[in-house]
């Protein structure tokens, strides 16, 4: 059955222009998954690079599919995006992480978590999200938002007055995916930045022997970035010598497979009463 269930996802994502039958079912799926409670927040480390020290986490959204198994954002976001149901399921990811954070993250580490470019149009999405850190009681100085230049794109006013009255409250905003988008430099000073994350296609060209772009790329974006006081997170980082190059040229924190994958947090739970009990 499972595999089965794979396929036809597979189908549906070679032909979702004109499978209008499995996008309505796959909106009704994500429907039954939001009242079934189905999705989870993963958290990725987000480490400093000269000691590795973990720093904050990145919470990433994941499906618990009854049949389907584990399913990542790239199996069902855009269905969620486009009905509009991506509201609902980041409200409650956003819940579940503030207080996966507050129960067990290490103590003064941040959260980064993503906001689909829909919340940022709706005016009440800050006032909303502050009700709901101090219902949690969550340090507000712990959460950073992360968005992408996409959502700026829309309606950058909208965004920079909702993102201004978040970090009155002490809420950071990060630049996720930095460089892949239109990458208006004009953002980087108008918008109250906390951070910029450079994205991966930058960070995989690294080690790639006679690639100097990306080098060039990066250094000039963290140049940028630290003129402005924004600090600079280098995603996907997967090898020593693309650290060691990121290391060498100033960038602080970095998050990638090699400092650590995505993980439910449970199972951080489950070593800790191991050690406890044994
Ligand atoms: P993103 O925000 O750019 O997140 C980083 C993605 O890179 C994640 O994919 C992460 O698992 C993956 N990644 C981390 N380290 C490495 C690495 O070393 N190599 C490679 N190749 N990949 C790495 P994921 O979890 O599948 O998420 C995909 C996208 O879905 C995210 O891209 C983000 O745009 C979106 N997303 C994730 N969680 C949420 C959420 O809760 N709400 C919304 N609206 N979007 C989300
Ligand atoms: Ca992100
Ligand atoms: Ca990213
Ligand atoms: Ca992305």
């Amino acid at each position: 059955a499972k595999e089965l269930g794979r396929k036809r996802f597979v189908v549906f994502d070679e032909t979702l222009a004109k499978g209008m039958v499995d996008v309505l079912a796959m909106e009704g799926e994500l429907r039954q998954a939001l009242h079934h409670d189905q999705f989870q927040p993963y958290f990725q480390p987000i480490c400093r690079l000269c000691d590795a020290k973990v720093v904050g986490y990145e919470a990433l959204m994941r499906w618990n599919h009854p049949q389907l198994g584990l399913l990542k954002p790239g199996d069902f976001l855009k269905v969620a995006e486009d009905s509009g149901l991506i509201e609902a399921i980041d409200w409650r990811m956003f819940e579940l992480s503030c207080g996966l954070l507050s129960r067990y993250g290490a103590k003064d580490a941040f959260m980064t978590f993503n906001v689909s470019a829909l919340h940022l149009r709706h005016p009440d999405f800050d006032a909303r999200l502050i009700r709901m850190v101090e219902a949690i009681g969550l340090a507000p100085s712990r959460l950073i938002a992360e968005v992408t230049e996409g959502a700026l794109l829309d309606n950058p006013e909208i965004v920079r007055a909702t993102l201004e009255r978040l970090r009155e409250v002490g809420i950071g905003a990060a630049l996720d995916d930095f460089g892949t988008g239109y990458s208006s430099l004009s953002y980087l000073h108008s918008l109250p930045l906390r951070m910029l994350k450079i994205d991966k296609a930058f960070v995989q060209e690294l080690d790639k022997t006679g690639n100097t772009n990306s080098t060039t790329v990066v250094a000039a974006i963290l140049a940028l970035a630290h003129a402005l006081n924004i600090q600079v997170i280098a995603e996907g980082i997967e090898t020593r010598a693309q650290r060691d190059a990121l290391m060498a040229m100033g960038c602080e924190m970095g998050q990638g497979y090699l400092l650590g994958y995505p993980e439910p947090v449970d199972c951080w739970l489950d070593s800790r009463s191991n050690t406890a009990s044994g």
